[in-house]
């Protein structure tokens, strides 16, 4: 199925594009469809430009449970059900020596009886027909969707930064210059916008150009990945096979995302700290891919039978966030606003509840004839809260000393606080308490 996901050429009919439009919105991933329907929904008009043919490849497969609640508002779960995709129940954690945790399931109470509680069974996605499907979405409920339009650059009222090169308060966004087409039939063109929601991914098209971009100073990662046949598998039980494994590396020195994807494949992919991953002592990422599993018991047993399918794929420096979420006529969501780390699967879940929240309050901005940055960036606070309780614990995870199964020993109840983590039930304050008792989790306060 990988293989026939990305197209070689854009199937769909581009529609024509107008002079301006309430909202633009630049990239066509998770967060901008997201944030495109929602504003099309509420009866704005909207351009989503993806820069990239609908059903483009992308990392990022294994959901969680949270994410329910956007498809659903969405209107997106019939869909999902009809597409077919792996269903997941749980999460299961196996150590550096092969030892395995008991699934964590999600529709399961603290005792093992079912909780009753809806949207407690996610899925696991091919990307490209997933984020073809909310592409498909934003355009049905009326936003204008080209998949051939790079944006070039923002168009400003005012000088976007100051004199200290600083982001500039009082510019405003007024809209997009955009390459639209391929090859010789590619013509450039203007765009005006009252409101511009940024959600180019790890591109961050306006973190970067207003240098409001930070790296997480305390995760400097790296990932290989790669997809794999014949991997072990359940297939008689598919509430065992959905389940995504994070396993231990040997030493602790990496770790391993297992994600069961539909007919018969499976992601394998390979997280560490970038010297370790792509130091000098490396000869090729393929090495260190096929090295570093045939050293960790829990997934060499795993691939044992199992045949790669595809090439070693890269990428490292992920871990960042914009210390300005949003400015007079311009708002940032998705991994556009930041992105932490894969280890607990939280990024399409933030992606579009972030797109979703976003493109609210462009909604209520535009309705008020308000576009500052209040009104733009009002739903952001609570959202970095939320963010915040993921890095916390993704923090915890690389800290030697620390191991959610000692954790929990010592504090049995967190139980449901962990869990709630995990699923993505993450706005929370109660879970200030429970992060009190982890001490590596202080350090996010520096992030946050
Ligand atoms: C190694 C790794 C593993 C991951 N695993 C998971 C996982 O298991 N589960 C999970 O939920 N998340 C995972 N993620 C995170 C997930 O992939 C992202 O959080 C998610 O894709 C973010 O969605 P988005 O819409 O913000 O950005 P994207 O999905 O990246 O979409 C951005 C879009 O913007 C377009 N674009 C960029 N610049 C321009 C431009 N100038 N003009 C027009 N278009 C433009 C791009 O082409 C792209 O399509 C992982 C991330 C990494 C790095």
């Amino acid at each position: 199925m990988i293989e026939t996901v990305t197209p070689a050429f854009d199937d769909r009919v581009q529609p024509p594009v107008a002079d301006r439009y309430d909202a633009v919105v630049i990239g066509g991933g998770p967060a901008g469809s997201a944030a495109a329907a929602t504003l099309a929904e509420a009866g704005k008009s909207v351009a989503l430009l993806e820069r990239q043919p609908a059903g483009r490849f992308h990392v990022g497969e294994s959901l969680i449970p949270e994410t329910y609640w956007s498809l659903k508002r969405l209107g997106l779960l019939d869909r999902l059900e009809e597409v077919g995709f792996v269903k997941k129940y749980s999460v299961q954690f196996v150590n550096e020596m092969g030892k395995e945790s008991a699934p964590f399931y999600f529709d399961l109470d603290d005792a093992g009886r079912p909780n009753g509680k809806e949207g407690t069974q996610t899925w696991q996605v091919e990307r490209g027909p997933f984020d073809r499907m909310l592409l498909e979405r934003a355009e049905e409920l009326g936003a204008v969707v080209r998949t051939d339009a790079h944006v070039l650059d923002v168009l400003w009222d005012g000088e976007p930064l100051d004199a200290d090169g600083k982001p500039n308060a009082d510019a405003k966004a007024a809209g997009v210059k955009v390459k639209f087409g391929r090859g010789d039939a590619a013509f450039t063109k203007e765009i005006q916008s009252e409101v511009l929601i940024d959600a180019t991914g790890q591109t961050a098209f306006m973190g970067r150009r207003l240098g409001t971009m930070q790296a997480d100073p305390h995760l400097k990662k790296g990932t290989l990945w790669s997809y794999w046949e014949n991997a072990e598998r359940s297939p008689d039980d598919p509430r065992e096979d959905g389940c995504t494994v994070i396993i231990q590396g040997k030493e602790k020195k990496c770790w391993f995302w297992y994600i069961p994807l539909g007919d018969g494949i499976t992601s394998v992919g390979c997280t560490g700290d970038m010297s370790h991953m792509f130091g000098p002592h490396r000869s090729s990422p393929a090495e260190t891919y096929e090295s570093e599993i045939a050293a960790a018991p829990g997934i060499a047993k795993r691939l044992e039978n199992a045949t790669r399918v595809r090439d070693v794929f890269t990428t490292k420096d992920f871990s960042y966030y914009s210390g300005v979420g949003a400015g007079n006529g311009w708002t940032l969501v998705g991994d556009a606003f930041g992105f932490i780390d894969p280890v607990y699967s939280s990024g399409v879940f933030l992606a579009l509840d972030s797109g979703i929240r976003g493109g609210e309050a462009a909604v209520k901005a535009l309705n008020a004839g308000d576009v500052s940055r209040e009104t733009l960036g009002a739903w952001q606070p609570e959202y970095k809260k939320g963010v915040e309780n993921f890095r916390k614990l993704v923090y915890a995870f690389y800290d030697d000393s620390f191991s959610i199964g000692g954790f929990l020993r010592d504090f049995p109840q967190y139980k449901m606080g962990i869990v709630d983590v995990l699923i993505g039930n993450v706005f929370r304050p109660e879970l200030d308490e429970m992060f009190r008792h982890m001490p590596q989790s202080r350090r996010a306060a520096t992030a946050a």
